[in-house]
């Protein structure tokens, strides 16, 4: 089937560059002489058809801009079969021929079970999180990490000056990659990545080593949905060492300026995305190894064991 028509849509949590990824696919669509239309606010967006025809200049200057033009929304009413028929008939009606997922794994099942109904699909890695097994990088994660890295920075100036601890919690859902490799690149004493490592005695030694070693500060990184920084904070202050606080930096990671890193992987990926649609592929999800663009069935992607990266932290152990 020749493709003339296709729709993008963002969805799930917003991640920086997914605008510079919707600038490629439109660019890149036009290229290959393919209309692209932008559906608001993910999967909602298609069922009320709230669509919105892109043009080359439509799609200039966002390249810069965080979050996504496109706008995005957790719509669990897709994961019915009823309501996904619906959108296909929506998208015949508008004569839209295939469509391009921006997101995570959800954002992936819901473009896998729309292909299953005859529309080509492809799944774009857009999430801060880097939990996509099947790609190396995800859309939006480079960013998110220089953003904590520069957030812990200015923590440390300020724990330095008072000899305190400060516990921070970063993002990352159950996946541990931003918070190791901020705290490898903040040089952080302790990288908690999950419940089962923890123990308040551990923390306190941490705490006791870092003292002893004569550091004026001691930063812990604590991976979301693991331990409660707060009551980290109360046991390092009844404990005494060092006075400390908690921060939990929050929806700060999510927002800001594309990282030229994540604004190069998202081109690369939009328009591979685009190309593979008109080579006739779909139900697939894209990625990178190393610079290789790649591509495998989403259904697979699915399918693959979760990342590792605690092994990351060993390497780094001896230089904390
Ligand atoms: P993030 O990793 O940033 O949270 P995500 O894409 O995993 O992104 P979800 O909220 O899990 O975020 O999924 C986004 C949307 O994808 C959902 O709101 C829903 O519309 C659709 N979706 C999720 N799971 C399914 C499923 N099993 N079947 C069909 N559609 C789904």
């Amino acid at each position: 089937m020749e493709i003339k028509r296709i729709g993008v849509l963002t969805s799930g949590g917003d991640a920086p560059g997914m605008n510079t990824a919707i600038r490629a696919i439109v660019r890149s669509a036009n290229y290959y002489g393919i209309e692209v239309y932008g559906i608001n606010d993910g999967y909602l967006g298609l069922i009320k058809e709230d669509f919105i025809k892109f043009n080359r200049k439509d799609v200039s200057d966002i390249s810069s801009r965080g979050g996504t033009i496109l706008g995005s929304a957790r719509f669990v009413e897709f994961k019915e079969e009823s309501v996904r028929l619906q959108a296909v008939e929506i998208l015949k009606k508008h004569k839209i021929d295939a469509l391009i997922c921006i997101g995570g794994d959800g954002t992936y099942m819901g473009a896998y079970k729309l292909s299953l109904l005859g529309i080509p699909c492809i799944g774009v890695p857009g999430t801060i999180d880097n939990d996509i097994v099947s790609t190396e990088y995800t859309i939006g994660f480079d960013t998110t990490l220089n953003t904590i890295v520069e957030a812990v920075d200015k923590l440390r100036d300020t724990t330095c000056s008072h000899h305190r601890c400060s516990v921070v919690e970063v993002m990352g859902r159950y996946n541990p990659d931003l918070a190791i490799r901020a705290g490898i690149a903040c040089g952080a004493e302790e990288v908690i990545t999950c419940k089962e490592d923890y123990s308040d005695e551990k923390i306190i030694n941490v705490a006791h080593e870092a003292k002893k070693a004569g550091k004026r500060n001691c930063i812990i990184i604590v991976c979301e949905h693991t331990i409660d920084v707060n009551h980290i904070e109360k046991v390092l202050n009844d404990d005494g060492t060092y006075e400390t606080r908690a921060t939990v930096l929050g929806h700060i990671q999510r927002g800001g300026i594309p990282s030229a890193f994540d604004r190069i992987l998202a081109a690369r990926l939009g328009d591979y995305a685009v190309r593979l649609l008109k080579e006739g592929k779909t139900g697939v999800c894209v990625g990178v190894k190393g610079e290789t663009l790649t591509h495998m069935d989403i259904d697979e992607a699915n399918k693959l064991p979760k990342k590792k990266p605690v092994e990351l932290i060993e390497q780094f152990k001896h230089l904390i």
